[in-house]
């Protein structure tokens, strides 16, 4: 078990995870460009530090919780990244699978082990420690840091190192797919007269329920708070990995394709802060008839 672990990434997801390790008993070294990601960090009890180097100081553990595998890759090639042979890096953000595999290869050239623990929950179940982790590693290594994992969630084994972020990209291609029809659906449904709170009620208890009419509908579009903390913008990346994947492996994806080029559209449409719920307002304005 380590003691000290550097947390690089301490936004929306980074942030409330940070503070559970923190509540856990870990020294937590956490950097985020962001002063005010810094600051909360701080409040929880960690370590707020203003640089990559100061972070990794010490660590044998370094967590990523970062936008995309650009930022990924700029972090472990920056100068300050001074993490010694041993160390495991775990990449917690959602990245792309390939290039996971890649920067493990050269980590390992390092001595230095990179795992690939990409989460679903969204911010609400990152606050509780309730994440679903999906792995990707040797077993062995990700023995060694399960009882950091442990602290955020539940951890499934996807496979290799990858796997993890594989899986992660694939789950999300489904989650924004069915949120896009769910929102047709249930646009459709009012101007035919009927309530949206019925309806979904209707299709929680039959077989077109899913994670947006079970938990996004009700909790972030109803409301109108569309504030799950999901940024379309992050949902449109993982779309781009996962047909990305399937088109580096021939893999069937006509609906994926179309979904994602919807998505795209709705990225350029809506304000770059947007959060993914807010898909619905542009299907209402763009494709209002
Ligand atoms: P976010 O934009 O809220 O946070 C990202 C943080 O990274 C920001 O605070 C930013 O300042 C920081 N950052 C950017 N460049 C950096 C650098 N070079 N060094 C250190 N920090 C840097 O994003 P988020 O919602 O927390 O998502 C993080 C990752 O988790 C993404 O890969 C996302 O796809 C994934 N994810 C998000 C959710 C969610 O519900 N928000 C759920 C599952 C997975």
């Amino acid at each position: 078990m380590t003691d000290t672990i550097a947390f690089i990434g301490l936004g929306n997801m980074g942030g409330p995870m940070s503070a559970l390790l923190v509540a856990a008993g870990y020294r937590v070294q956490g950097f985020d460009p962001a002063a005010p990601a810094r600051q909360a960090l701080a409040d929880a009890g960690g370590t707020a530090v203003a640089t990559l180097s100061d972070a990794v100081q010490g660590a044998s553990v370094i967590v990523l919780m970062l936008p995309n595998s650009d930022i990924v890759a700029a972090t472990v090639h920056d100068p300050g990244f001074e993490a010694p042979p041993g160390t495991t890096v775990i990449d917690m953000s959602s990245s792309e699978p390939m290039r996971t595999r890649e920067l493990a290869a050269e980590l390992a050239d390092r001595g230095i082990t990179l795992l690939d623990a990409p989460v679903s929950g969204g911010v609400a179940r990152a606050r509780t420690g309730k994440l679903t982790i999906m792995a990707g590693g040797e077993q062995a290594d990700l023995d060694r840091v399960a009882p950091v994992l442990a602290c955020l969630g539940t951890v499934t084994r996807a496979g290799a190192v990858g796997s993890g972020h594989a899986v992660k990209a694939l789950n999300n291609l489904l989650s924004a797919t069915h949120l896009l029809v769910t929102c047709e659906a249930i646009l459709a449904g009012e101007r035919f007269g009927l309530d949206a709170e019925t309806m979904l009620s209707i299709f929680n208890s039959s077989s077109g329920r899913s994670g947006s009419t079970e938990n996004k509908w009700p909790n972030f579009i109803l409301p109108g708070s569309y504030d799950s903390g999901f940024g379309l913008r992050l949902m449109l990346k993982d779309m781009r990995i996962a047909t990305g994947l399937a088109d580096q492996l021939g893999a069937p994806d006509p609906l994926g394709q179309a979904s994602a080029e919807l998505w795209a559209r709705a990225a350029e449409e809506l304000e770059p802060t947007a959060d993914h719920t807010e898909i619905v307002n542009w299907l209402r304005k763009d494709h209002s008839r």
